[in-house]
């Protein structure tokens, strides 16, 4: 399985999960259809599923033109049905999804949408964590709690550390600056933001980002407990 990375509207990231073989494709949260389109017509692949992580706009607004255009089936989350557009199979947590060649675990993670879920492609190794999980971020808690964002965040710690983590915005080096300011002895963040640096000055993203970097460089993932996380989240919200 091959991913291509596609940006979307301002600073979201679109995923394309092409299976050479065949050349079926899913794409992960399409924000917008035009660059999709754009890059399926240029690259002959037959665009079969539409995965959606939540319901936001900057996710699914290029759901109806897809479907309609390619015969897509959106996936989303069961809880979700009433809001995610068009949506055709609905998962719920811990679900295997699986069509084609591609293979996915469902977990739910709620926080910034009550109906967040992150999509685990175990057999690639690689997740696709939408707004929940960031590069050196989490995503803000907008529809749950502290509490729920804290366990959702937790769930991705138990992954294999090598998973690449695909996220749905490039907001890496504004969350570096957070990381840095409040743990500023950290020297495998600073290495790590000289790679940030140099990748964004060269015009490459900053995602794919690898689970044992996040583990150690990642504030959000470092709290150790509820409270030390919830106060991490407030100073962020006004940083
Ligand atoms: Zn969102
Ligand atoms: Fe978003």
């Amino acid at each position: 399985m091959r991913v291509e990375i596609i940006k979307c509207l301002q600073d979201n990231y679109s995923y394309i999960l092409i299976d050479e073989a065949s050349l079926n494709a899913c794409i992960i949260d399409p924000g917008d259809s035009k660059p999709i389109i754009n890059f399926i017509e240029n690259n002959n692949i037959k665009l079969k599923y539409i995965l959606n992580t939540h319901h936001h706009y900057d996710h699914v607004g290029g759901n109806s033109e897809l479907k309609k255009r390619y015969r897509s089936e959106v996936i989303g989350f069961k809880d979700d049905r009433h809001r995610i557009p068009e949506i055709d199979i609905f998962v719920s947590d811990n679900e295997i999804w699986k069509k084609d060649n591609f293979e996915a675990k469902i977990y739910h993670t709620p926080g910034h949408t009550t109906g967040h879920i992150a999509f685990h492609f175990y057999k690639d190794n690689k997740i696709f964590t939408g707004d929940t999980l960031f590069s050196l971020g989490c995503g803000k808690v907008l529809e749950g709690t502290h509490e729920q964002m804290f366990a959702s965040l937790n769930k991705f710690k138990e992954l294999p550390l090598d998973t690449e983590i695909y996220c749905g915005h490039e907001y890496t080096l504004q969350n570096s600056n957070f990381c840095l300011a409040y743990d500023s002895t950290n020297s495998k963040l600073k290495e790590k933001i000289k790679i940030i640096k140099k990748k964004l000055s060269n015009n490459l993203t900053t995602v794919p980002t690898q689970l044992n970097d996040e583990l150690e460089c990642n504030i959000f993932l470092k709290a150790k407990s509820l409270e030390s996380f919830s106060i991490l989240r407030d100073l962020k919200d006004n940083f």
